[in-house]
């Protein structure tokens, strides 16, 4: 049964921008994301994140949005 959701949150993926392996998967919401930006002045992404192939932090970029 499969419903649809309706809103803003999208599920995105996560990839190293070193080794470019898909590391995470992540789902955010696109009006949050868009508030934090107006009012910090900050981007979410990419965000700095533990990558197991480089064995270190790196920064990961969004990836296309998975179904
Ligand atoms: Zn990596």
């Amino acid at each position: 049964m499969a419903k649809k959701k309706k809103g803003p949150r999208q599920v995105i993926g996560l990839k190293c921008s070193e080794c470019k392996s898909f590391n995470y998967v992540t789902e955010y919401n696109k009006v949050n994301e868009q508030l934090k930006e107006q009012v910090k002045n900050e981007k979410t992404f990419p965000l700095n994140k533990y990558c197991n192939v480089c064995r270190k932090h790196t920064s990961h970029a969004v990836a296309k949005k998975l179904k």
